[in-house]
């Protein structure tokens, strides 16, 4: 039998750093390891039939089958609950398996979710392809436009499902605002906090149910493993799990660890992303080549003032505009030395795209206008380099640009 290596510790009081490296790590280990094992099994043994019929029917603790649970990806899940100060914490194969499993477990047909224009590609996919069919009613609102989201909350709502920062034009939601407004109709709301990570956003704090993360962007932060995660009340995280231990999307021992590793740096990554995107957005902004930034920490930004209230620190993600049409992006991209022209975000290093072949590769052109996306916007994923070489690869970058110069400033 392996001892308990130390006394759980309350770590929810502790600070992120600490709850970083710490949260999730204690209890039994095998052969006294410092690191969380790969608990690379399907199954779980047991000698005494009494015990096992307590474990498989959840009286006592223990592992029955791996598409239920798993010791490593219950750490990984720990961690997270520890993160956003929740009661509880399941986990998906990846963070569309999270957002669709939470969808079809709040919703049945006749129901009706309330939800913005520009979420994910995925998700929006989601609301526009699959919950239709399923007999259930969607709108679908301007992200700016908070009365006419109200309005939409208060003609009928079993979920209200927000992001924010959105994807890819970085637009923020009022969320303590839209949850009050989800909860005077009895509504569930859900957050997508994928952008902001827990150290810079709680929408648990702000009045939210539920939050989820697409795991593979920031929290896991190597852009190596697939994953997703959703944090809530007990009860209401039981019922997610329960619709994932049945139709299966469940997260890989290997890919948990994985996540588990990146997340032990996650606040000196989040501090230091915050910290280069602030000042690569304010070299953007003043560079004449470039025709808009979005990035929710500059002042320019709509939003913000509602972004400094909610938002401990404004994240990694932004976006800008060039001159032109598409051909411009294609032309500029390829220039970047510090960047992989790649579809994923939220990794170590810096990551460059049109929304076209990233955030919104599902969507069609029309689908994309709709959303309000420029033609020729590059969304960027700062890295943790240093700021003073992604500005010089993009000023580099910016100098080849042939268009049409913006006219002022
Ligand atoms: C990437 C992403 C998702 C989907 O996550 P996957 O892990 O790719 O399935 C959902 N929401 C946001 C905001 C994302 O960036």
């Amino acid at each position: 039998m392996a001892k308990k290596v130390k006394q759980p510790r309350k770590k929810n009081s502790a600070g992120f750093g600490t709850r970083s490296v710490w949260a999730g790590e204690e209890g039994e280990r095998w052969q006294r390891a410092t690191q969380i094992p790969v608990a690379l099994s399907v199954s779980y043994a047991y000698g005494d039939i009494d015990e096992w019929i307590d474990a498989a029917l959840g009286k006592t603790p223990g592992h029955i089958y791996g598409r239920n649970t798993n010791p490593t990806v219950a750490a990984f899940e720990e961690k997270v609950r520890i993160l956003e100060d929740a009661e509880a914490a399941t986990s998906f194969a990846s963070g569309m398996a999270a957002i669709s499993n939470t969808l079809f477990t709040l919703l049945s047909p006749g129901d009706r979710v309330v939800s913005v224009k520009d979420t994910y590609g995925g998700t929006n996919k989601i609301f526009i392809e699959f919950l239709p069919r399923f007999g259930i009613e969607v709108a679908l609102c301007e992200s700016g436009e908070h009365k006419a989201i109200e309005a939409a909350i208060a003609k009928r709502c079993k979920v209200v499902y927000l992001e924010s920062p959105t994807n890819p034009t970085v637009k923020v939601l009022d969320l303590a605002r839209l949850a009050r407004a989800g909860h005077r109709c009895g509504a569930t709301v859900v957050v997508d906090n994928t952008f902001a990570t827990p150290i810079n956003q709680q929408p648990l704090k702000l009045g939210a149910d539920l939050v989820i993360h697409s795991a593979t962007k920031f929290l896991g932060g190597h852009a190596d493993a697939l994953g997703g995660v959703v944090c809530g009340p007990r009860d209401l995280v039981a019922k997610i799990y329960h619709f994932r231990e049945i139709t299966g999307a469940c997260l890989e021992p290997m890919s948990a660890y994985l996540l588990l590793r990146g997340m032990k740096t996650l606040h000196l990554r989040i501090a230091r992303q915050n910290e280069s995107a602030m000042r690569i957005a304010q070299f953007l902004e003043s560079h004449p080549m470039v025709e808009r930034v979005f990035y929710p920490g500059l002042q320019s930004h709509k939003h913000h003032a509602i972004a400094r209230r909610q938002m401990s620190g404004f994240g990694g993600m932004l976006s800008f505009a060039l001159p032109g049409n598409f051909d411009a992006v294609k032309s500029f991209l390829p220039r970047l030395c510090y960047a992989h022209l790649a579809a994923n975000l939220g990794a170590v290093e810096t990551v460059a795209g049109p929304p076209a072949t990233t955030s919104h590769v599902e969507s069609t052109k029309e689908e994309r206008a709709t959303a309000g996306i420029p033609e020729a916007l590059i969304r960027y994923s700062v890295g943790i380099e240093d700021a003073e070489d992604l500005i010089s690869d993009l000023k580099q970058a910016l100098e080849k640009v042939t268009g049409r110069k913006r006219r002022g400033r």
